[in-house]
């Protein structure tokens, strides 16, 4: 009897030998925070197709669904709107919260949103398991395999078309399967496309719509802030750095990386979901909320961009993570000789990458020094000007009134 032997391959993220058909493409760093356009370092075809989607929902998507990693890209990318064309722009939203009061209707979760011009965007979407603590929308696999991903109702704050149109496009890009509803305004843009529809009183269906247009106007006719609650998760990020580290590792060296001592731990620390038993394996490196956030770092960041560099030094070598708002969290790799010994010099001097989601951009890899070097104008690098063409003065902006 002939045996047929399948292939096997190594998985970096779970460590097992699996069948080389049972692999996919792993980005890294995550598509929707700019890793599409990273060159090739940041993606790895070592990664099974389990663990890139159970990474991809507990793992990436804790972190770029979290408040903070919210309220970063939505600081971020105005720099990047074409004054000259709203429609081919769409910005982040800022995720405020769920409401306190409002309509409470069985199977619905109101959450709202500001766009453009403080412009109120609630979006009521089906209830989830709620276990999905500290989600922004919920459970992430359920909004990409529904049919119906709830409704959104956009009270516009500004009657300029240039933010009406620049608010339509970021909602319909942000909840691509919801039906979108502007409680009042503009339903057209001056071209005459249409992207929402304005709610007819009179005909209204569904007697949720009624409540919660009330619920809104009446709110902001009081002129009252609205009370939300956010949902807060505060370890969002150490798994995903974790993850990050363990990649880079691997990238770096080789798979076998993944099974080294300082691989190991990694692993440990980023497939741990218990944060306590996560806590106490000792993983150092700093956090979000730990990381500073001084002139200097913000000098260091790029407007909009997320900067990815790897550094050996000698404490080792390591990976930091600056947030557009120059926010840097950092985790070790490894401080095994046997293998920081074999990194060319470019990597004690750190080595950048540029991921910058709103010009759908990525940088790199460039050294921190001709990077400084050219933030402090003194060398230009071409690929840092030729996205630096592309930042708008806000002051050209049309004027929200
Ligand atoms: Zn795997």
């Amino acid at each position: 009897m002939a045996v047929h032997m399948t292939k096997q391959k190594y998985c970096i993220y779970c460590s097992e030998d699996k069948p080389i058909d049972s692999f996919s493409r792993e980005h890294i760093w995550p598509d929707s925070l700019g890793g599409d356009y990273l060159d090739s370092f940041w993606q790895t075809d070592s990664v099974c197709r389990t663990c890139n989607s159970t990474a991809g929902v507990f793992v990436d998507a804790k972190f770029i669904k979290s408040f903070f990693v919210a309220s970063e890209r939505w600081n971020g990318e105005y720099i990047y709107i074409d004054p000259n064309s709203p429609s081919s722009t769409s910005v982040p939203l800022a995720y405020i919260g769920h409401p306190l009061g409002g309509p409470k209707i069985e199977g619905e979760v109101p959450e709202l949103y500001l766009g453009p011009c403080g412009t109120q965007i609630l979006h009521v979407r089906p209830k989830y398991d709620e276990t999905w603590f500290g989600y922004v929308s919920g459970d992430p696999r359920k909004q990409s395999k529904q049919k119906w991903a709830g409704k959104v109702y956009i009270t516009l704050n500004t009657t300029n078309p240039f933010w009406a149109e620049t608010t339509f496009e970021s909602a319909r890009r942000r909840f691509k399967k919801s039906d979108i509803f502007i409680t009042n305004g503009i339903t057209q843009t001056a071209n005459g496309k249409t992207y929402a529809y304005a709610l007819d009183r009179e005909a209204v269906e569904h007697s949720s719509h009624t409540s919660y247009i009330e619920w809104m106007e009446n709110e902001s006719l009081r002129g009252e802030s609205f009370h939300f609650q956010p949902e807060i998760s505060l370890n969002f990020e150490i798994r995903f750095l974790a993850k990050l580290a363990l990649a880079v590792g691997c990238q770096l060296f080789d798979d076998g990386f993944g099974l080294s001592d300082s691989g190991v731990f990694l692993r440990k620390c980023f497939r741990e979901a218990n944060y306590e038993k996560q806590k106490s394996y000792g993983l150092k490196g700093t956090g979000y909320l730990g990381a500073k956030s001084t002139d200097f770092d913000k000098f260091l960041a790029w407007p909009g961009g997320w900067k990815l560099m790897v550094i050996n030094s000698a404490a080792g070598l390591a990976l930091s993570v600056r947030t557009p708002n120059g926010k840097c969290m950092t985790i070790p790799i490894t401080n095994e000789k046997k293998y920081t010994q074999t990194l060319d010099k470019s990597y004690e001097n750190g080595l950048i990458w540029i991921a910058i989601p709103a010009l759908k951009l990525g940088i790199g890899p460039i050294e921190l020094a001709d990077y400084i070097a050219h933030k402090q104008g003194h060398l230009v690098q071409e690929a840092l000007a030729e996205a630096e063409k592309y930042i708008v003065d806000e002051s050209s902006f049309p004027p929200c009134a």
